[in-house]
């Protein structure tokens, strides 16, 4: 049976955008996060995270490396009693014209073959232009998480300030 799911972008959504993040001890949840995931899962969601990790392909840090910051967040989450149903990441340099690294649909697709997702149900949230365009390409509801106002307004169908605000639109909104 399919199922709804929200795919999450990591970097200023999940977790602070620390640049190229090497350290696994530099994990730091945006505001809410955990509060807004734990609504998500109480609703009935599966989450999935999809991440653009170009700093692999410029040589920036290693797969083991990024291996390593994902036990601690799996494990960080864990401590919460939550759990990411899968990671997607693509490790591509923007000029190796892969077709996983967002905007484009790799990831989702790769997702979709390995769950079974109800997509005009599921949900994409992100802080980013190629998260919204990703997530409106694949059908997806889109919202953009703006963690500060001097963002840019990417045209999602809603504007989030936290995950948790997310949550509470998707959850209450009229279908
Ligand atoms: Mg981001
Ligand atoms: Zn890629």
């Amino acid at each position: 049976m399919r199922q709804r799911y929200v795919f999450l972008d990591r970097d200023d959504t999940l977790i602070v955008d620390k640049q190229y993040l090497r350290d696994p001890a530099g994990i730091e949840f945006t505001p809410r996060a955990l509060e807004g995931l734990q609504r998500l899962r109480a609703a009935g969601y599966g989450l999935i995270l999809i991440t653009n990790q170009s700093g692999i392909g410029r040589g920036l840090l290693t797969e083991d490396d990024l291996t390593a910051i994902h036990a601690r967040l799996r494990d960080l989450l864990a401590r919460q009693g939550l759990a990411l149903d899968a990671i997607y990441y693509c490790p591509h340099h923007p000029q190796d014209g892969c077709n996983c690294r967002k905007p484009a649909t790799g990831m989702l697709e790769q997702a979709c073959r390995d769950f079974e997702v109800d997509i005009a149900q599921s949900a994409m949230i992100g802080d980013s232009e190629a998260d919204i365009k990703m997530g409106r390409a694949f059908g997806l509801t889109t919202i953009q998480l703006r963690l500060d106002d001097s963002r840019p307004n990417h045209g999602a169908d809603y504007l989030a300030t936290d995950l948790a605000e997310a949550a509470d639109w998707l959850l209450n909104r009229p279908r």
